[in-house]
């Protein structure tokens, strides 16, 4: 067996990266690009016993509060401290080209806290979707802890994703959150936001295929402890995440593969 120094490694991994780049330049196809997400472009109204409501957020960085959109009966203002209401936390628009799209609902059921779901569908220019680590600073939240979660669910293989364990920078000590995430696209899925750029990188270079990508956002603000937090993000996730496959409700479609 022969051994590389880390230097000779590197050199190596440059000579094949340049010698495909050279082979895809050649070739000079159109880059195909992709608008399949694989994913509905809509969240449930009903996930088992849940109910999804649409949300608005208070635009005051000071304030950031967050209203069902039912409950506002058609005011468009915070009925806190009067700053315009919006679709987007202060933090995603800040950092989003106006061409993502954006499906949030916050699920609620009787003696359980409220989970917020939320999917952006990349636009044009690919930039739509950032280190989720970003956005979660902007909307005023610390994260303590990070690890992979594996999601049983029907009739497919577990479903990886990200958990983060998060608590509002400047709250009280109480307000545990559990926020989990993953990305799907070009019929692959991760819960890494490298391993989707290193994805994308690849099919555009050796496919020539320019995937649109789309985010899936799990946050449950409230979530008592960590452990009782990613049994309700599972629960939720095994009823919802079939639902979001499907091209028609009852009939699934053909599951992404786990990276
Ligand atoms: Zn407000």
């Amino acid at each position: 067996m022969t051994s590389r120094s880390p230097t000779g490694r590197a050199l190596l991994v440059v000579v094949i990266v340049l010698g495909l780049t050279s082979l895809a330049v050649r070739r000079l196809p159109p880059v195909v690009v992709s608008k399949d997400f694989g994913l509905r472009p809509a969240l449930p109204e009903r996930v088992g016993d849940w109910v999804g409501h649409e949300i608005l957020f208070c635009q005051n960085e000071q304030c950031l509060k967050t209203f069902d959109r039912d409950e506002l009966t058609g005011r468009t203002n915070c009925p806190a401290c009067g700053t315009p209401l919006d679709a987007w936390a202060p933090g995603e628009k800040a950092l989003l080209p106006s061409d993502t799209r954006l499906v949030r609902r916050v699920y609620r059921a009787t003696g359980r806290p409220a989970i917020q779901v939320s999917i952006v569908f990349s636009g044009g220019d690919q930039k739509s979707i950032h280190r989720p680590q970003q956005c979660l600073r902007g909307q005023g939240l610390v994260i303590e802890a990070s690890a992979t979660l594996d999601v049983p669910l029907p009739r497919r293989s577990p479903l990886p994703v990200m958990c983060l364990i998060v608590r509002p920078a400047n709250r009280t000590m109480r307000e545990l959150g559990v926020f989990g995430y993953w990305f799907i696209g070009g019929g692959r899925e991760t819960p890494s936001h490298l391993k989707r750029l290193a994805w994308m990188a690849w099919d555009r270079l050796i496919h020539n295929r320019a995937d649109r990508w789309a985010y899936v956002s799990v946050y449950i603000p409230e979530a008592g402890s960590v452990e009782a937090g990613q049994a309700l993000l599972s629960g939720l996730l095994r009823q919802l995440v079939p639902e979001l496959e499907s091209s028609t409700p009852g009939s699934p479609s053909p599951p992404a593969q786990p990276y």
